[in-house]
C-alpha cells in the first residue's frame, strides 16, 4: 500500500538508502553512515565514511574517538549523496541534532531523528520541512505524555534547593543534552552560583562551552570536603543516583530530569524525591501538531510507541506505518 520511498528499507538495524548507498543511523559498522545525531542509539562508532553536522561529528569524537571518515554537512546546504539529494535541518533535540531531508524520483523524504519543538538554549530550534514521508520518532507517543513548561520544573528545583539549606539536590541528567540544558535553564531562571558537575557529565559539558553554549560557573565536584557542597545543585548521570558515590554527599535530594517522570510510578522505581519532568523529546501533544502542521502524505513512525500514533494519522486520513527497526531503546529521554 506504501506509494512513497520505495527506494528507502528499513532494516532491522537502520535506514538503509540503495541509490545513495547510505545508512541513516545504522547499528552496526557500515560502509557509509548520515547519523542524525549524537545519541549512542543512533550514533555508533566504526563506520567507514560518516555524514553529520560538525556538532554531531564534535560529539562522536569526544565519545569514540578520532572520526577520521567524518564529513560536516551545515544546517540547510544541500549535498549528493550517489543518487540523493541530501540536506539536514535543525531538530532542536540536542546540540548538532538533524532531521534529514532526502530528496529522489521526485519525492521528498523526512527522517526526524529525535526532535522537539519546546525552545532551548543549547540548540537551534525544529525546522518543519515540508515533505512527501515524514518518519518521526514516538518515544513519548502516548496522550498521558504532555510535558509541562520546562520553567515550572525549573523552579521546582529552585525551591527544593532553597528550603533544605543544610542538604544538596542531586539531579540525573543524561550526558549528552538534557545535562547541559538543566544548566542553561537554570541560567536563565537568574541561578548564578556554580553547578556541580559529577566526572562522566564533564566532557560533554566542557564540549558544548567548546562549542559556544554559554554555562556560566560549571565545575567539577571531584575533591570537594561534604559540608562545601551544602545547600549547592548536583549534577550526575542517572545511573550514579543510586550507587555509592552519592554518600559522599551532604543528605542529597535526590532529583531526576526526565520526561518519564511524568509516571510517578518510574519516579518511585527509581526512588527519586524529586521528579523533574523535563525531556528532550516531542510529547503527544507535539507530536500530533507537528504531523498536523506539516501534512504529509504519509507518515512512517518508528523509536517508540508507534501503534497509537499510527492509529491517530490513520484517524485523521493520513496514511501511516509502524518501522519496525530493533534496539532503538533510547539511551536518553
Ligand atoms: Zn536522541
Ligand atoms: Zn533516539
Amino acid at each position: 500500500m506504501t506509494r512513497f520511498g520505495t527506494w528507502l528499507r528499513a532494516e532491522p538495524d537502520g535506514i538503509y538508502c540503495p541509490p545513495g548507498d547510505f545508512w541513516i543511523d545504522p547499528g552496526q559498522p557500515r560502509p557509509r553512515a548520515l547519523i542524525t545525531h549524537g545519541h549512542a542509539d543512533h550514533a555508533r562508532s566504526g563506520h567507514g565514511t560518516v555524514i553529520a553536522t560538525a556538532e554531531t561529528l564534535a560529539i562522536m569524537a569526544t565519545r569514540y574517538g578520532p572520526q577520521p571518515g567524518g564529513k560536516a554537512v551545515a544546517y540547510g546546504q544541500p549535498i549528493r549523496v550517489g543518487e540523493v539529494r541530501v540536506c539536514f535541518y535543525p531538530a532542536g533535540h540536542v546540540l548538532g541534532s538533524a532531521q534529514i531531508l532526502l530528496e529522489y524520483a521526485g519525492e521528498r523524504i523526512v527522517v526526524s531523528g529525535d526532535y522537539k519543538r519546546t525552545p532551548d538554549p543549547t540548540c537551534p530550534p525544529f525546522v518543519p520541512v515540508p515533505c512527501d514521508v515524514f518518519i518521526t520518532e514516538a518515544t513519548f507517543a502516548l496522550p498521558v505524555f504532555h510535558h509541562p513548561p520546562a520553567e515550572k520544573e525549573i523552579a521546582k528545583l529552585l525551591d527544593a534547593r532553597a528550603s533544605a539549606p543544610e542538604r544538596c539536590v542531586l539531579v540525573g541528567a543524561y550526558a549528552l543534552g538534557k545535562a547541559q540544558r538543566l544548566i542553561a535553564l537554570l541560567r536563565a531562571a537568574g541561578y548564578e552560583r556554580p553547578v556541580y558537575l559529577h566526572g562522566a557529565l564533564t566532557q560533554l559539558t566542557r564540549l558544548y562551552e567548546a562549542l559556544g553554549v554559554r554555562l556560566g560557573d560549571v565545575q567539577p565536584m571531584a575533591g570537594l570536603p561534604k559540608a562545601a557542597l551544602k545547600g549547592e545543585i548536583i549534577l550526575c548521570p542517572p545511573s550514579a543516583l543510586a550507587d555509592r558515590w552519592s554518600r559522599r554527599l551532604p543528605d542529597p535530594i535526590t532529583a531526576m530530569a526526565s520526561g518519564w517522570m511524568r509516571l510517578r510510578q518510574r519516579a518511585r522505581q527509581k526512588n527519586v524525591e524529586l521528579p523533574l519532568i523535563l525531556s528532550d523529546h516531542a510529547d503527544w501533544g507535539e507530536l500530533t501538531a507537528t504531523i498536523a502542521e506539516l501534512a504529509p502524505a504519509e507518515v512512517w513512525v518508528t523509536h517508540g510507541r508507534e501503534e497509537a500514533l499510527v492509529h491517530w494519522c490513520q484517524q485523521k486520513g493520513i496514511p501511516a506505518r509502524a518501522l519496525l527497526l530493533h534496539g532503538r531503546e533510547d539511551e536518553e529521554d
